[in-house]
């Protein structure tokens, strides 16, 4: 078996299975192996109930005092019953799982191991697995892979596939040069992989995840350095002179530009009248005004006569800058039009009929910008904001749609200047390293799980005063059902503590797009007062009347994401708060957390992030949509990054070149053929 097969050859996987790990992007028994953990379970010896404390996995061992019963609520099933040890007894909950009713009868002995949380004030287990006990204690040596899930798919399965598939699929010729893995001390890539899955103990697994992270970072800077190598050879193609219409839209913004703004704006039109063709990040933080820039050099571009795309992460996000665009693009009469994934085929005939006849000068949308129908008449410009969520290729395809157009990359990703200068290799960058005048600093607190009844007679005091708040819910498990969930809980439970004149709304990732619009605008206007929210809102959303953030189980994110969140307030004229709760008062926890509570800052807070994390923080808690890396970790590995970014300066040309070669061939059809596919 080939790495290039279907998952479908491996033993014990079938249409079923297969059709579940399509939906985690597996098709290939190469992607299924580059699937790696999340993070690894490892199994402690049971505790007494009564020692058991809200918010931890633990394991208990007592006996069934009471048959399961199966209650239904809302379209779930679940599934109760009583387990006791001679130190107590507490409620186990499973959900959608009837069928284990019949083991859990009156008297069953069994070891069981879930988290336990609080539900209406009493302590409970949710979806715990059981064991015997010698099928436990054969566990307890070992680290168990946990992997990222979709519902219907269980760890289990997914860690036999991954086994079957090491032991059938043959091993592929090394991709990077012997020479490089030996002067680095790497071991080799099977080993690595087999160890990555199913490690012996916690130091092979340091080494084979240096391997894999070195190598993922290797190809990612062999793609840079490509892009770089043809940037730098193409003259400007599209070049955007004049600025009458730039001026007077400047007059009409009802505040002034700040310096930085300033002076970024005027690096951007040097680039698009220069020599060359633009490649430029700009950098800034959260609230230091990028849109209005992204929105300046779209105008520059109409005014030459070409169409100008502006990508957005989120169909959110979109919306919200189309919105933005119509408004202030009204003036000077250009058509604006939007091209996201979830409008109806007419809708989107008639974007691609006004695109391609180049009637529609502005586009704005999502990645369905990128699809193969879409065509441009004259595109001159593209500009992806948020670029984090967006592949270094997903940029490249973009620019593939007209004649090598200006690319502008907005980004809020704070990440100290050296990182950036090795990650960003392929662009030009500038700062926006102001915020506009007049904003308040946000107020911020962490606290624990004890003071959220204050924190909601705040929120009311807030609201009272006609401001608005948002909730952030981490997500529990991995999986987007039990996220929806989550939020579900939440909203009724806060529902109830705030009473019935305050209008509480939910967002998650599941809704569909339309609605998920349709309550950003019922918040944007004010109707709803509270949005309990997954992390969708992370980015860009911008409601200025919003002065409350209260983020739920704030240990469960990473710092740069938590100041994103924050990010979503404090941008009017009042005083913002946020309100970290953390269900964790370990002293890293709350050493990390207070960074967030001093600063502002989020150049500050990603290089202490860095700092207190270091490499190799194997077990910490993830970044997550930050870069496109399926193992490394930008700040966790920064070292190893900068080891690789030598090794890669170090090659010659032709080197670079042939690896490119080997590394990207036959990647670029399945990265296009992967992209037509999620839209
Ligand atoms: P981000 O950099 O996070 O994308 P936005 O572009 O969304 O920030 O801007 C945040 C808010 O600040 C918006 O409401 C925008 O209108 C406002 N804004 C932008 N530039 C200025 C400025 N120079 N003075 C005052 N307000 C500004
Ligand atoms: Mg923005």
């Amino acid at each position: 078996m080939r790495q290039s097969d279907s998952v479908l050859k491996i033993k014990g996987i079938g249409e079923k299975t297969g059709k579940l790990l399509q939906k985690l992007g597996i098709e290939t028994v190469g992607q299924l192996l580059q699937y790696y953990p999340r993070t690894y379970e490892t199994y402690e010896l049971p505790i007494p109930i009564a020692d058991v404390k809200e918010g931890k996995t633990v394991t208990i061992e007592g006996s069934v005092i009471k048959s399961a019963d199966v209650t239904r609520y809302r379209n779930l099933q679940v599934l109760t019953c009583i387990v006791k040890d001679p130190s107590g007894s507490i409620k186990l909950t499973w959900y959608n799982q009837p069928y284990l009713k019949n083991q859990l009868t009156m008297g069953t002995r069994h070891l069981f191991r879930g988290r336990v949380v609080r539900k209406k004030g009493v302590l409970c287990m949710e979806q715990p697995k059981q064991y015997k006990r010698e099928e436990y204690v054969r566990l307890l040596p070992v680290l168990q892979p946990v992997y990222g899930l979709t519902e219907g798919l269980h760890n289990s399965t997914l860690s036999k596939a991954v086994k079957a598939a090491l032991s059938e699929c043959e091993t592929e010729p090394e991709k990077l040069p012997a020479k490089i893995a030996k002067e680095h001390g790497l071991i080799s890539h099977r080993l690595a992989l087999t160890e990555i899955h199913f490690p012996k103990g916690k130091d092979t697994v340091a080494e084979a995840r240096r391997r894999l992270v070195f190598e993922e970072f290797f190809r990612f800077m062999l793609l840079l350095d490509h892009y770089k190598e043809q940037k730098s050879r193409e003259p400007n193609h599209c070049p955007m002179t004049k600025t009458e219409k730039c001026n007077e839209f400047l007059k009409r913004l009802p505040y002034e530009l700040t310096g930085a703004q300033k002076r970024v704006w005027g690096e951007i039109l040097a680039d698009l009248a220069g020599g060359g063709t633009m490649s430029r990040l700009v950098q800034g933080d959260v609230g230091s005004g990028k849109t209005v820039l992204a929105l300046l050099s779209m105008l520059a571009a109409a005014e030459a006569g070409y169409q100008a795309a502006l990508m957005a992460p989120t169909e959110v996000l979109a919306r919200q800058h189309m919105a933005e665009a119509v408004r202030m693009f009204e003036p000077f009469g250009y058509e604006t039009v939007l091209l996201t994934g979830s409008m109806t085929a007419a809708q989107k005939k008639k974007a691609y009929a006004q695109i391609a006849s180049g009637e529609a000068r502005m586009i704005i949308g999502t990645q369905a910008l990128f699809q193969e129908k879409v065509e441009y008449q004259k595109l001159g410009l593209v500009i992806t904001d948020e670029q984090h969520r967006f592949g270094v290729r997903q940029r490249e395809l973009l620019s593939e749609k007209g004649e090598h157009p200006h690319i502008l990359v907005m980004s809020a990703t704070p990440i100290p200047r050296t990182l950036a200068i090795i990650l960003y290799g392929d662009l030009d960058i500038s700062v926006v390293d102001e915020l506009p005048k007049g904003r308040k600093p946000i107020r911020n607190c962490v606290v624990g799980t004890g003071y959220r009844e204050t924190a909601y007679r705040f929120i009311q005091k807030q609201l009272a005063k006609g401001n608005q708040a948002y909730v952030i819910c981490a997500m529990v498990e991995d999986s987007e059902t039990t996220e929806a969930e989550n939020v579900l809980d939440y909203t009724e439970q806060l529902r109830e503590a705030l009473g019935p004149a305050v209008t509480v709304e939910y967002m998650h990732g599941k809704l569909p797009a339309k609605e998920k619009t349709e309550r950003m605008n019922r918040f944007a206007e004010g109707e709803i007062q509270v949005l309990v929210s997954t992390t969708v809102i992370e980015v860009g959303v911008n409601v200025p009347n919003a002065t409350v953030m209260l983020i739920e189980n704030a240990e469960r994110f990473g710092l740069a994401q938590l100041h994103q969140l924050r990010g979503r307030v404090g941008r009017g004229a009042e005083e913002s708060y946020c309100i970290m709760i953390s269900s964790s008062e370990a002293p890293e926890t709350m050493e990390r957390l207070e960074i967030l509570n001093k600063s502002n800052d989020g150049f500050f807070i990603a290089g202490e992030d860095l700092r207190l994390r270091g490499p190799g923080d194997l077990f910490g808690v993830r970044q997550s949509g930050e870069m496109e890396f399926a193992i490394g970790d930008i700040y966790a590995d920064a070292k190893l990054l900068q080891e690789v970014s030598e090794t890669v300066k170090g090659l010659s040309k032709k080197e670079t070149e042939q690896l490119y070669q080997l590394w990207y061939a036959e990647e670029t059809n399945k990265v296009i053929r992967d992209m037509a596919e999620s839209i």
